[in-house]
């Protein structure tokens, strides 16, 4: 049964039992309706008061300020690698217009204008190959390279000092990934060197924490995130952005004269927004069951919960591996470690598989890390109990034990 299995995957992840019993009653008949939540129209009063429920829980957990908005998507965190791009760039080139209300000095402005990338693992790197796919190469600059400072690993964020971030007035935007759920890294904090949000456009892939710590959404021009980790299921995504994202927008016309990509219209946040994320068929569903999660979590105590609990769970979990280091070789460098995704080598022939092996005899599934990189990985999202991390820790110290 559900109650036998702890399940640490990576993505999709747990989804609170209870959310998930009231979710199959919603699919056969929604608020006794007769009619399932996935066959309810998404133009119905019942589906806008889901959004802005939703919407609404989101805003009091992240204190999202009221000149932000707040979307639903579709097409994950990978959509998202596309749709910044298409949308900061127009942003960018807006504003340059409005200053210099000339075309040719926004052409020549865009001459060595770069969008700037933080690559600290597996998914900033493919977000940051997909701007090159879209604008060029010579319009990215890789501010700061993990795999260099990691012997050809991620492991570590490189030292702020070591970053080489474009000149403010060239820089389009800068995109990082707070938590890479592959490798393991996480940034401890909002980076120094980026400001406090007023002179760069900062834009941050936050889809496997979110919801886990405070947020001072004001530093981010853009955050969004996949919600089948800690928010819900697959098939929804969330986006806040400030507002001046949407308004200040160039023409098609302009786009075309400065032989820029115009993006197709189910990535293009402003005609999102203005349709209240309803500009095509939005899986309502998938927003309830979001939405009944967030609620959950403001019921639990809200944020700070969240982040007091994953922060006594990673701990834990990383003490008990630190406490064998013959055996257990933790990835990431210290300061860089995930609370979300706990990457671990285990050290001897044949015993990661061990490890996998018996954990999932006692219930314990979903350790193997990702197929690229091989090794233990435990996932610790809001959904993991604390009693679930203490089975877990339990089993890691006999573990320890058996084989030291
Ligand atoms: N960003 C991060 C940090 C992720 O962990 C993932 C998926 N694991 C993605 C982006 C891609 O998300 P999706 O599969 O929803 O496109």
């Amino acid at each position: 049964t559900r109650e036998d299995i702890l399940y640490f995957g990576a993505g999709p992840a747990r989804l609170p039992t209870s959310v998930l019993t009231a979710a199959s009653t919603s699919i056969l008949n929604h608020n006794s309706t007769g009619l399932g939540l996935t066959e309810h129209s998404h133009r119905s009063t019942l589906s806008s008061e889901i959004l802005t429920g939703a919407s609404n829980a989101l805003r009091q957990l992240l204190s999202v300020p009221d000149d932000y908005s707040i979307i639903f998507m579709q097409g994950g965190g990978t959509t998202q690698f596309s749709s910044v791009v298409y949308n900061l760039l127009g942003y960018w080139v807006q504003r340059e217009l409005e200053k210099a209300e000339d075309l040719e000095a926004v052409r020549g402005k865009l001459r060595g204008a770069k969008i700037d990338y933080l690559v600290t693992g597996t998914w900033s790197q493919k977000a940051s190959e997909e701007a090159s796919r879209l604008v060029g190469e010579e319009m990215v600059n890789v501010a700061a390279d993990a795999k260099a400072v990691g012997g050809g690993k991620y492991g570590k964020i490189p030292e702020e000092s070591a970053w080489v971030l474009t000149e403010k007035e060239k820089s389009i935007f800068t995109y990082y990934c707070d938590n890479e759920t592959v490798d393991g890294v996480e940034f401890p904090n909002f980076p120094m060197a980026l400001g406090d949000g007023a002179e760069r456009l900062v834009v941050c892939d936050m889809s496997s924490n979110i919801l886990s710590r405070k947020v001072d959404v004001r530093k981010y021009a853009l955050i969004f995130a996949g919600a089948q980790k800690n928010v819900g299921t697959t098939g929804l995504t969330l986006v806040i952005l400030r507002n001046d994202i949407l308004t200040r927008q160039p023409t098609l016309k302009t786009l075309r004269s400065l032989g820029l990509p115009i993006q197709p219209i189910m990535m293009d946040y402003k005609t999102i927004a203005k349709n209240g994320s309803l500009y095509n068929t939005l899986p309502i569903f998938d927003v309830w069951v979001a939405g009944e999660v967030m609620k959950e979590l403001v019921t639990a105590g809200g944020i700070e919960t969240q982040e007091a609990v994953s922060g006594r769970k990673s701990d834990k979990l990383y003490a008990t591996l630190e406490a064998s280091p013959k055996l257990f070789q933790i990835v990431p460098m210290q300061g860089s470690r995930s609370r979300m995704n706990i990457c671990v080598r285990i050290l001897g022939e044949g015993l990661e598989k061990e490890f996998a092996a018996l954990a999932e005899a006692q219930g314990m599934t979903g350790l193997k890390g990702h197929r690229s990189v091989g090794g233990i990985r435990v996932s610790n999202y809001n959904s993991i109990s604390e009693a679930a991390v203490d089975k877990l820790v339990m089993f890691i110290e006999a573990f320890a034990v058996a084989h030291s």
